[in-house]
């Protein structure tokens, strides 16, 4: 497969763009691999390419029951950002920016990773308070972060309700210059033609029912598409996470399954070319290439495995989307819709040994595993391939829980949340 470059568009162009490649292949699963990853989503899809980039890994298949990316992968808000304050989670995130900034060159797809920050606004003195405190922590960790008074948001947020009277007035807030958005689905087709490429079988539309266990190891998957051996497998089904370790028989994991919705407006002029998160309620917003705002808010309070919106939530994402932009108030919205995620009871993810042995497990990401998807599968080829965490996912261990070493960040939403 050639590489994507300016020659190979002209070229293309030339002959009427009928001998474009496929970016990956749709092979027949093999009888047995060295190592399967259960769920195409970034993750699955990060995990398989850097196994095989880092480690020199090739018999690899990634099982995806639909098409790749198309659970929470592309239905997220594309935030990026590593504005953490524990150490785990700072370190982790960071090193997924610094990925992320090389990512279109490492892959040679362009994931149109934009770095125009992201800023989380402040309504009292308490919470600028608390926004100094985790931009010092950040910065002393290396990370980039600007406290900003009132007057320099009004400057970088025109539409903002600056006035005194608001419901909720914004006094100030925190930026990180480098965090920002990424095209979703680039990023996972980026993985999909990296993995492909280096030999990875990606195989679509074919469900993992089951796993094959002997003596307390895994020794393979069973699928729609039949069985399949392997020496090691990695779980990495985000949402599904809870139903699928129950066919391990890992039947108590400490995740829920919850909904949370996401929403775009019709494209309008630039408007707003920053990533603002509202601290008083819960809501976020950018806008994307093409004009459409694209808003999120919070997530259902009930568990669910429904992957579809509701009517409360858009009013409420409405109502925190005009008390924060009131010039917002005729635009229209054009689609809405869900995901399903994966909430762990600390907030903070998983990426560890299972209690079966060669059964890995990447879960409990919260809103927050977009941004984290280099890092995670940075990670998790390193824990699959050594069979040890590498120090930066040394933390996030399943058994965190019973022995009392929760990671409790009260930031790994989409708005660092400050109570
Ligand atoms: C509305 C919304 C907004 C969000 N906004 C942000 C954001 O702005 N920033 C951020 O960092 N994060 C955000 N997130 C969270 C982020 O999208 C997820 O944490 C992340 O995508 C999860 O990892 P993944 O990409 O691997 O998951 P997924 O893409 O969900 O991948 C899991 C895959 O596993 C497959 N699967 C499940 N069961 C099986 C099975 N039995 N056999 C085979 N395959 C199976 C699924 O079909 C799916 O494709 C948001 C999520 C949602 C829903």
């Amino acid at each position: 497969m050639s590489r994507y470059s300016i020659f190979n568009l002209v070229g293309n162009a030339l002959s009427g763009h009928k001998n474009w490649k496929e970016a990956w292949r749709s092979p027949e699963p093999k009888p047995s691999y060295d190592i399967v990853i259960v769920g195409g989503g970034g993750h699955g899809l990060a995990t398989a390419y850097y196994l095989a980039k880092e480690h020199g890994l090739t018999n690899i298949a990634v099982i995806e029951k639909g098409w790749i990316g198309g659970g929470n992968m592309g239905r997220n808000t594309t935030i990026v950002r590593s504005n953490y304050m524990l150490p785990e989670n700072t370190h982790f995130y960071e090193w997924g920016m610094k990925l992320w900034e090389t990512m279109s060159q490492d892959l040679n797809y362009n994931v149109m990773f934009s770095q125009r920050g992201v800023i989380n606004l402040a309504h009292t003195p308490g919470q600028m308070d608390a926004f100094a405190r985790r931009g010092n922590a950040m910065r002393l960790a290396g990370v980039d972060a600007e406290l900003l008074d009132r007057d320099e948001i009004a400057r970088r947020c025109p539409g903002l309700d600056m006035s005194p009277n608001a419901r909720f007035p914004i006094v100030g807030g925190m930026c990180q210059p480098r965090g920002g958005t990424a095209r979703h689905d680039a990023v996972a087709w980026g993985y999909a033609r990296g993995a492909d490429l280096r030999g990875v079988d990606i195989i679509e539309n074919c469900e993992v029912t089951g796993f094959k266990i002997d003596g307390g190891k895994v020794v393979g998957v069973e699928t729609s598409r039949g069985d399949i051996l392997a020496k090691k497998v990695g779980v990495a089904v985000a949402g599904h996470t809870s139903q699928v370790m129950q066919m391990a028989g890992i039947e108590r994991l400490p995740i829920e399954s919850h909904l949370l919705q996401a929403f775009v407006s019709e494209p309008v002029k630039p408007l707003i070319d920053t990533v603002v998160t509202f601290g008083a309620g819960h809501l976020y917003i950018s806008q994307s290439n093409k004009g459409g705002l694209v808003f999120g808010g919070d997530m259902d309070g009930y568990n669910s495995f429904a992957q579809r919106g509701n009517i409360p939530v858009i009013e409420d994402v409405a109502s925190c989307a005009m008390t924060m932009f009131p010039n917002l108030g005729k635009i229209r919205l054009l689609r809405h819709w869900g995901g399903i995620m994966d909430m762990s009871m600390d907030g903070t993810p998983i990426i560890s040994k299972t209690p079966v042995e060669n059964l890995f497990l990447n879960g409990g990401w919260c809103y927050g595993g977009f941004k984290a998807t280099p890092a995670s599968g940075w990670c998790f080829a390193h824990t699959i391939a050594t069979g040890e965490p590498h120090e930066l996912n040394a933390g996030f261990t399943l058994d965190r829980f019973e022995k009392g070493y929760t990671i409790d960040e009260k930031g790994v939403g989409p708005v660092p949340r400050l109570h």
